[in-house]
C-alpha cells in the first residue's frame, strides 16, 4: 500500500485527499491519500521521508519551501521555481508543477484570452504568470507587497502594488491570494477591486468551494466567474498520473476524480 498526503497551512479545506482516495479506491490502486498540517516548510523533507510517502502535493504556504527541498526538480517546475507535486524515486525527492497546465485546462471555456491582470504574487501567481508569457499572453500582476514583483519584472509583466497600479482593460482578471482562503477580505482595496472588475471580461479565482468576496464581487457586476474547482481538477489528473507512473488512464483518473467533486 503506498501512502501520498498534501503538506499545507492552513490545509483541512483541502479536497486533495478525497480526489486522489476516489481514483485509487474506485480503480484498484492499493494506496491512501490524507493531509499533513505542516506549519514550518523547512521541515517538509523530513516529514515526507519519516512519514515514508510515495508522492504529496504542496499547497500553500510552501511551494516554493517544496522546491528548495528537492534533489531535482523537472518540466515547468524548474523554469517557475515553483513544486506542488513531490514524488519518492528510490528515495529522492523530484518536484514537478501541475498547477499551471491545470489553470489552462480550467479557462478554456473563456475562449481566446490575450491580456490578464493576476492579484497576488505567491507560489501560484508565478506558475501560471510564466505559463501565460509562455503562450503570448500579456500579463499584468498587481500585489498588496512591493518585494516578490522583481521575479514578474524579470519575466516581461507589468508589475505593481496598490499604491502605484494603473488599470487598463483585461480579457481576464484572475485571484491567486489567499485573500477569501480562511476569511472574508477582497485581495486589494474595495474601489481597485471595483475599477478592475469594471474592466475585465471575466473573472477567476484559484480558491475553491466558496464564494469568495472577490467572486460575490464579480457575480454583482454580471461578469462571468469561476473557482478554482476546475484548475484543482486540472492539476490533480496531471498529478495523479505521476503518482501512478502511468499506469491508469487519463480519462479513468478524471472521472472519478470529477465524481468526488460531487460528495
Ligand atoms: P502564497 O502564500 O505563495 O502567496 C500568497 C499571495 O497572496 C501573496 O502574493 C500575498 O501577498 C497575497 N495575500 C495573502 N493574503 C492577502 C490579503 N489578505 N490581501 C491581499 N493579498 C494577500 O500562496 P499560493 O500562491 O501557494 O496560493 C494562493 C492561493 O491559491 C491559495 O488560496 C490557494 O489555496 C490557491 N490555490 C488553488 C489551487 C487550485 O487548484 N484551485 C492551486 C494552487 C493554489 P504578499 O506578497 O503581500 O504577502
Amino acid at each position: 500500500m503506498k501512502l501520498f498526503a498534501i503538506f499545507g497551512d492552513p490545509v483541512s479545506h483541502s479536497r486533495s485527499p478525497l480526489m486522489h482516495n476516489s481514483v485509487f479506491k474506485n480503480l484498484n490502486y492499493k494506496a491512501c491519500y490524507t493531509r499533513v498540517h505542516l506549519r514550518d516548510g523547512s521541515k517538509l523533507k523530513e516529514t515526507f521521508f519519516a512519514l515514508a510517502l510515495s508522492g504529496a502535493n504542496v499547497t500553500v504556504p510552501h511551494k516554493e519551501a517544496a522546491y528548495k527541498a528537492c534533489d531535482e526538480v523537472r518540466g515547468f517546475a524548474k523554469k517557475v521555481g515553483v513544486v506542488n507535486t513531490l514524488i519518492n524515486e528510490n528515495g529522492k525527492l523530484i518536484g514537478y508543477n501541475t498547477d499551471a497546465d491545470g489553470f489552462m485546462f480550467a479557462i478554456k471555456e473563456f475562449g481566446e484570452v490575450k491580456n490578464i491582470l493576476v492579484l497576488g504574487a505567491g507560489g501560484t501567481a508565478k506558475a501560471l504568470c510564466a505559463r501565460f508569457v509562455q503562450d503570448g499572453i500579456k500579463v499584468s500582476v498587481l500585489n498588496r507587497s512591493e518585494d516578490k514583483l522583481l521575479y514578474f519584472k524579470e519575466l516581461g509583466c507589468e508589475s505593481f502594488t496598490w499604491n502605484d497600479f494603473k488599470i487598463s482593460k483585461y480579457d481576464l482578471v484572475v485571484n491567486t491570494t489567499s485573500a477569501g482562503l480562511k476569511d472574508e477580505e477582497l485581495p486589494a482595496p474595495l474601489e481597485l477591486i471595483k475599477e478592475i472588475l469594471d474592466n475585465s471580461s471575466f473573472a477567476a479565482d484559484a480558491i475553491y468551494g466558496k464564494m469568495t468576496p472577490f467572486l460575490k464581487m464579480a457575480k454583482e457586476k454580471n461578469i462571468t466567474y469561476k473557482d478554482g474547482a476546475d484548475m484543482l481538477l486540472g492539476q490533480g489528473v496531471l498529478a495523479n498520473e505521476l503518482f501512478v507512473n502511468h499506469e491508469l488512464k487519463t480519462g479513468d483518473i478524471k472521472l472519478h476524480m470529477s465524481k468526488s467533486f460531487e460528495i
